[in-house]
């Protein structure tokens, strides 16, 4: 287990647990800082995302951007991460996204990676963007009931919001102004006040 943030991003950025190392992907995450306000975590890396280095930077990391700066936060005081580090490929190396299920073994082969970054991280709040997020962390396979049941509460110490990803919107427009999006930024900003 690594230590301090750099060990855990050397750690991650080598790592060949899985079979997706076999098959072209490679680890894909930002620079890891500590104490950031949130901690966003998606699916996996998009073929764009996994170019450039970075998770989170096309157009779904734009669009959580402005809504998160309509939150009041700085975007850089944000850490995004997926629940799966290496883009997804298919047997013969083809980049295929998004994922059809939560079982999926690489949700699994990943969990340990995604527990140290918020332990070494220590964020304020998190939110999952997806079920598969939702579920590696909370074992829950339903966005909906999670909002029902546990919306906001706390995981490992940390209010835990779940919310559906925004690239399975159709009308993706449309995703902020949702009503579980729109609960969820009024429980944010109260939280973040209190936290500031
Ligand atoms: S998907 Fe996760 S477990 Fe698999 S090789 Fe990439 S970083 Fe390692």
């Amino acid at each position: 287990m690594a230590h301090n943030a750099a060990e855990l991003e050397q750690s991650i950025r080598s790592c060949h647990r899985c079979d997706l190392s076999k098959r072209g992907g490679k680890p894909t995450l930002r620079q890891i800082v500590q104490n950031v306000s949130l901690f966003v975590v998606g699916i996996a890396p998009t073929e764009g995302a996994e170019r450039l280095g970075e998770p989170f930077t096309g157009g779904i990391g734009r669009k959580l951007c402005s809504w998160l700066v309509s939150l009041g936060l700085d975007p850089n005081d944000v850490y995004f991460t997926n629940a799966i580090k290496c883009s997804v490929r298919d047997s013969h190396g083809n980049f295929c996204f998004p994922l059809s299920g939560v079982n999926h073994p690489w949700v699994e082969e990943c969990r340990s990676w995604l527990l140290e970054e918020i332990s070494v991280i220590r964020p304020k709040i998190l939110i999952l963007l997806g079920v598969d997020s939702l579920y590696s962390l909370t074992g829950y396979d339903s966005i909906s009931r999670y909002q029902r049941e546990k919306q906001g509460e706390q995981f490992r110490g940390i209010p835990c919001f779940a919310l559906n990803h925004p690239s399975s919107d159709i009308r993706i427009s449309g995703w902020e102004n949702s009503s579980p999006v729109q609960q969820a930024a009024n429980q944010l900003r109260t939280l973040l006040r209190a936290s500031s």
